[in-house]
């Protein structure tokens, strides 16, 4: 939305003072119901489980491919920082803080994190500044295991010969989901099943923040 109407994303300074009152207009509609008809309206940060791929698609169908708005199989949830932008993890949660001010019915905040079992003292640090400054937030680590070879870590998205996203252990290149144990957050909860194009695309594209 945001590079849309501003053609910068909601981390630039115009884009970010857009988001807000954006957000703070859905606020302040949601209180005018309240009084208008005693229900309690709320603004909840979405975590669009498999609508994001469905959205992407509807909106590629009505609106056409759109650089930086409908170009990718997936759309960015609530007002999460684009899946591909780089940003450390600190200034990622400090970001996001204000949005979960303005997200009164539930938000969630990730960053992006490599295997962190060797370096319990950086995942502590961000846990520490996670306290100190925003409202709920989680790291998303890998810790992947092949049933076939025994390896674990991480395993990847590969695209395949006919062009579609598939999982394949880095060790022994199996890509039998059967055996592969890959664990993703893909919303406000981990998923261990296999996703749709869309999700596992937008799980490619993402960068680490630490
Ligand atoms: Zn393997």
């Amino acid at each position: 939305m945001c590079v849309r109407m501003t053609g910068k994303t909601h981390t630039a300074p115009e884009g970010r003072d857009f988001a807000l009152r954006v957000m703070q207009r859905l606020n302040d509609k949601c209180q005018e119901w309240k009084e208008a008809e005693h229900i309690s309206y709320s603004v909840y940060g979405t975590p669009m489980e498999s609508t994001t791929y469905k959205f992407a698609k509807c909106l590629q169908k009505r609106f056409g491919i759109i650089p930086g708005v409908t170009d990718k199989n997936y759309i960015t949830n609530s007002y999460h920082v684009h899946v591909t932008e780089k940003i450390d993890a600190f200034s990622k949660l400090k970001f996001e803080s204000d949005f979960q001010r303005l997200s009164p019915g539930g938000a969630i905040s990730y960053v992006e994190v490599p295997d962190m079992q060797n370096n319990i003292e950086a995942v502590l640090a961000v846990m520490q500044f996670i306290y100190d400054n925003i409202v709920y937030a989680e790291l998303n680590t890998k810790s992947d295991f092949c049933g076939k070879c025994g390896y674990e870590g991480e395993i990847r998205i590969v695209t395949d010969d006919d062009g579609k996203l598939v999982w394949e252990c880095p060790n022994c290149k199996t890509r039998d989901q059967e055996e592969l144990f890959v664990a993703r957050r893909t919303c406000g909860y981990i998923g261990t099943q296999f996703w749709n194009q869309g999700r596992t695309q937008e799980i490619k594209d993402r960068v680490l923040h630490l």
